[in-house]
């Protein structure tokens, strides 16, 4: 890291100059290269990054480029690092800090939003107004790691402290990296009305955040919790995880099976994980009149809703984006009190030399893989082993 005023570091924790860097060159295509360590400034934090989750985003990231957007387009080509669910050892100060100290255990949110936008100004930063205005002459100072800035694929990256949020010591760097997820879902059920004790949630798509969404939502304390899904090895996790009741979907109707799960109503929460083309009309059939309906994935194409069976029954659809509202917060307390165990998720470890390797078993889903995690330090690069 270049020496710059203001800047504080410590013995314990050298900092190098240059560092591993994943670049995204054409679509799909990852290269490995070095680049300069950032240096933090006010009101951010060096990290040196510790271990990093790969998400269906960043894949979307690497073979479509959207939803990042570096300086006004496209990130192939940019010397762009993504990679966005990852924690971290703070190894310096940029000029001011006195939040964190040298030598804590981070993990951390994606968004620091511009901070002044109206949106913002609402703790809600995922839904930044001048998302990716943080070049040239529009520089709003909007960060996003991994999507408007370089994210977590690389040894060490500069953080905002409001995208920090710091972990309990017994939490494993695997498990830390599985916050930013868990806001997630906490940030669905947040946006539903909170604290959802007594009431009935049902959660279709046990992917990484439909299976948290299912944890965070038992954790708060309805009755029943219902997963939806197709594949027999999630649904069992979901159970691990808090499911009262799992329903196969290949095997029995799902809106049929909620309701009749429900004693014939519906519930009265659903948050929607699978992105199928079909989900949204099964949740706001799933629901109860006057229910909620969070939306948590997206199928690619437009899908044809039942827009006049929401009218009538008073439904709330509600689209989330990102974990704002420091929902990060309330998962990694939910977490540190071991109400759930996150890392029922977490299936393989890889070297950060491997990335793509990793990649593959995230999108391949190889070995039933659910969230791949990528280390810099401690794991034996299997290219370096093979050869
Ligand atoms: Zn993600
Ligand atoms: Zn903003």
């Amino acid at each position: 890291m270049a020496a710059a005023a203001g800047v504080k570091t410590s013995p314990d924790f050298p900092v190098p100059e240059t560092m591993k860097a994943w670049v995204l060159g054409n679509p799909g295509e990852l290269i490995l290269v070095r680049k300069p360590v950032p240096v933090p400034r006010r009101a951010e934090v060096l990290l040196r990054i510790d271990a990093v989750a790969i998400c269906a985003t960043d894949l979307e990231v690497i073979d479509h480029g959207s939803p990042a957007l570096i300086q006004g387009g496209m990130p192939f080509n940019k010397n762009f690092t993504p990679g966005h669910e990852y924690m971290g050892t703070v190894v310096a100060l940029g000029p001011g800090v006195d939040e964190y100290r040298i030598g804590q255990r981070v993990t951390v949110e994606i968004h620091a939003g511009c901070g002044q936008c109206k949106r913002c100004r609402e703790g809600m930063y995922t839904s930044c107004f001048n998302y990716g205005l943080n070049h040239g002459d529009v520089d709003k100072g909007h960060r996003a790691n991994g999507f408007t800035t370089d994210g977590g694929f690389c040894e060490y990256q500069v953080n905002n402290i409001n995208t920090l949020v710091a972990i309990a010591d017994g939490m494993s760097d695997e498990e830390a990296t599985l916050v930013v997820t868990a806001g997630t879902a906490m940030y669905g059920l947040t946006e539903l009305g909170g604290l959802v004790a007594g009431e009935s949630v049902a959660v279709s798509g046990p992917g990484p955040i439909g299976l948290l969404g299912v944890a965070v939502a038992k954790a708060l304390g309805p009755s029943p919790v219902i997963l939806t899904g197709t594949r027999d090895n999630r649904l069992k996790i979901g159970r691990e995880l808090g499911a009262d009741h799992v329903v196969n979907i290949r095997n029995e109707d799902a809106v049929e099976a909620v309701r009749r799960l429900n004693g014939g109503k519906g519930v009265d929460y659903v948050i929607e994980c699978s992105g199928a083309p079909n989900a949204v009309n099964d949740a706001i059939h799933m629901v109860n009149r006057g229910g909620k309906v969070c939306l948590a994935a997206f199928p690619h194409q437009e899908t044809p809703v039942d827009v006049a069976h929401i009218v009538r029954n008073n439904i709330y659809l509600y689209g989330i984006r990102g974990e704002g509202k420091s929902a990060t917060h309330r998962a990694e307390a939910f977490m540190a009190q071991k109400r759930f165990d996150a890392t029922k998720i977490h299936t393989h470890t890889f070297a950060l030399d491997d990335l793509p390797t990793a990649i593959r078993y995230a999108k391949d889903r190889v070995d039933d893989a659910i969230k791949v995690v990528v280390k810099a330090r401690g794991v034996a690069a299997q290219r370096v082993a093979a050869e």
